[in-house]
């Protein structure tokens, strides 16, 4: 069974965590939180988040984080970022994780809360901060990037098996194509490879 952590379609190819939208009908898997993009205009209410607590659909608070390249400026994606990390914490669910160049300010406030619940670094691409990340305990989920990034592609068999995820993102890529491409680079036939993720998602996620 391919499992895809992170997407913004509801394509139904796979188990996916969608990252909901206002269309969403919440009778799949999917991810609740305030992107850092939008955490000046709060699409969403704290209290909105805390309320899916019950709803068995709701696996993870995500995308959450913080961007220096897009966004308002960071001191308000910050307090953004943290009160939805304590939510996560007080409701018991992973994060996803959206870091643009801030992976020392994320660093930092996970020093500083001490989360309990696993945090996902997803779109990784970010080779020079790999070992740091996977320091950190953070699972990483690897996308689209992984097609044409040759320095992602030689990093790849430095992330062990327990700490991988994948997902599609908004790209129009399929998960297939992703499951198929990390397999060969990785050395794994397909099933060997959905098995290990297929394990990281019930560990995590607790299914
Ligand atoms: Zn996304």
């Amino acid at each position: 069974m391919l499992v895809n952590i992170h997407t913004h379609y509801n394509r139904a190819d796979s188990i996916e965590i969608v990252n909901c939208s206002e269309k969403f009908d919440f009778t799949r898997y999917y991810s609740f939180g305030i992107h850092p993009w939008d955490s000046e205009t709060n699409i969403l209410n704290f209290s909105e988040i805390e309320n899916k607590a019950q709803d068995k659909f709701m696996l993870a608070i995500g995308e959450i984080g913080l961007d220096k390249i897009k966004g308002p400026a960071l001191e308000i994606q910050k307090t953004c970022f943290i009160d939805q990390v304590l939510i996560a914490e007080k409701i018991n669910r992973p994060v996803i994780i959206h870091c643009v160049k801030a992976w020392n300010e994320i660093m930092e406030i996970k020093k500083d809360l001490q989360p309990k619940q696993t945090w996902i670094f997803h779109g990784f691409t970010k080779v020079s901060i790999l070992e740091s990340v996977l320091q950190e305990g953070l699972m990483i989920s690897i996308g689209a990037g992984i097609m044409n990034n040759l320095k992602l592609q030689e990093a790849l068999k430095n992330i062990p098996n327990e700490q991988l995820f994948l997902e599609t993102d908004d790209s129009h890529i399929t998960i297939l194509e992703v499951y198929k491409k990390v397999s060969t680079l990785k050395n794994l036939s397909l099933s060997e490879l959905e098995q290990i993720i297929e394990n990281n998602f019930k560990r995590i996620f607790r299914i």
